[in-house]
């Protein structure tokens, strides 16, 4: 892990606490940016940077801090995100929670804690990054799917599915690269090793043949999305479609 300085976005209107939270961060080594708006903090989530972090009030002038996270979820951003919030009914906690947080913390808090369990956050991120380098290759699991790269294998809602071997490596290369756009071309020569190979038919073949397999709904697929233009993205919690 390379020691580069762990940048925190706090979400929170109220000037007084938000400009605590920054004095405290930095005391432990975070560099911090304010947002005091849903739309500032889009803004800054929109830079290049990634942030280690972000600490979200649900109370926010334009938008709720809910809202909010599920927008973030669904741009394909899974920073750990820790809501706070003057409420601490078990209803809100839970919405926190299927909005996409990792961590909700009631108002009024004790700072050590917050900064506690934004450390554990970090741990835990970094931790299931290694993990994540050492078992990647070897299984994937998305939506209804599970496959084992070693074992030639694949379910689908626990029924065994049989997958040719360029599926299976296309299926790899995918669940290696999630998020990304991918273009037919990088998928010709990293998969099939056909670098300038002029058919990009073949991968749209292929890529439907995926969603046969493992989407609900091959016409709307969440998993393997077009992207106009540019090629593809695997999104492993799967797309908002509406
Ligand atoms: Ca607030």
């Amino acid at each position: 892990m390379t020691e580069s300085v762990r940048r925190l976005l706090v979400v929170e209107d109220e000037r007084h606490l938000a400009t605590g939270l920054k004095l405290n961060f930095e005391f432990e080594g975070f560099e911090v940016d304010i947002a005091g708006t849903a739309r500032e903090a889009a803004g800054k989530l929109a830079r290049p940077e990634p942030y280690a972090a972000i600490i979200l009030d649900v109370t926010l002038p334009d938008t709720d801090g809910f809202t909010l996270c599920r927008r973030i979820r669904a741009s394909g951003n899974f920073t750990p995100v820790i809501m706070l919030t003057a409420r601490s009914r078990a209803a809100d906690r839970v919405e926190g929670l299927e909005a996409g947080a990792d961590d909700y913390l009631a108002k009024p808090f004790e700072l050590d804690e917050l900064i506690a369990r934004v450390r554990s956050q970090l741990r835990r991120r970094e931790w299931d990054a290694v993990r994540g380098q050492a078992v990647q290759t070897q299984s994937a699991q998305f939506g209804v799917a599970r496959i084992d790269f070693e074992r030639h294998e694949a379910w689908v809602r626990g029924e065994p599915i049989k997958l040719t071997n360029l599926e299976l490596e296309l299926v790899k290369y995918f669940t290696q690269n999630p998020e990304r756009v991918i273009s037919r071309d990088e998928l010709l020569e990293q998969v099939w090793k056909l670098p300038n190979y002029p058919n990009t038919r073949t991968v749209d073949n292929f890529v439907l043949r995926l969603r046969r397999h493992f989407e609900d709904d091959p016409t709307r697929p969440v998993h393997f999305v077009s992207v106009r233009g540019a090629g593809y993205r695997f999104l492993p919690s799967g797309a908002q479609n509406d």
